[in-house]
């Protein structure tokens, strides 16, 4: 491998000859990487993605956003996904979070595959196609947040949800107004309220 010069006169052609070098530099880093460097970074990719390939998935889940309750929520809702084929679980889990995500699998008759898990962040759910599919993001970011919080931007909310949102998020509180008495009288219903309800009664 020669090195690159920096410098004045002289030095810019072998600047520009250093160029070339580095293009075949790169051409070489291409090569090997389509060698054997590729299929390494696939091999730890598919271990977070509990034996996938990236560009198959449609979304996954961490194992600590498995147990919560609203995961349910957002698996079936990519297992409507026409794309969709298999529900993998991380079989580190608890047998209860398991069993939840088999019975959704069984009930939306998608493919239910358990896998041990081969790394420290390996996901605890994937659901994922059989083919590329190229999904921007597949991580969901819920945590913190109480699901019928999750996206939702302004409205107006009950005072129980307006001190919960109020407690984590106190600008965010501030996007929503508080219903009052007349609000109640005109029917108007809670955002965050409505939204629970709306998972519960799935
Ligand atoms: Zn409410």
């Amino acid at each position: 491998m020669r090195t690159m010069i920096h410098g004045s006169g002289a030095a810019a052609a072998a600047n520009a000859r250093g160029e070339i070098l580095m293009k075949k530099d790169e051409l070489r880093k291409t090569v090997e990487r389509g060698i054997g460097g590729v299929p390494e970074i696939k091999a730890s990719e598919k271990k977070k993605w509990l034996g996938e390939f990236r560009e198959r998935v449609i979304l996954g889940l961490t194992v600590k956003q498995c147990s919560s309750e609203c995961s349910l929520h957002y698996v079936r809702e990519a297992l409507k996904d026409a794309m969709a084929e298999k529900l993998i679980v991380n079989n580190g889990m608890s047998i209860n979070t398991i069993s939840k995500f088999m019975k959704l699998a069984d009930e939306m008759e998608k493919n239910f595959i358990s896998r041990p898990a081969q790394c420290d962040n390996a996901m605890g759910v994937v659901i994922s196609s059989s083919v590329a599919v190229d999904r921007g993001n597949v991580d969901l970011e819920f945590g913190e947040l109480p699901i019928k919080f999750i996206k939702l931007e302004k409205g107006k909310l009950c005072n129980d949800c307006f001190l919960e949102l109020e407690k984590i998020k106190v600008k965010h509180a501030r996007n929503f107004g508080r219903i009052t008495l007349l609000d109640k009288i005109l029917g108007t219903k809670c955002v965050a309220c409505a939204k629970e309800n709306s998972y519960k009664f799935e």
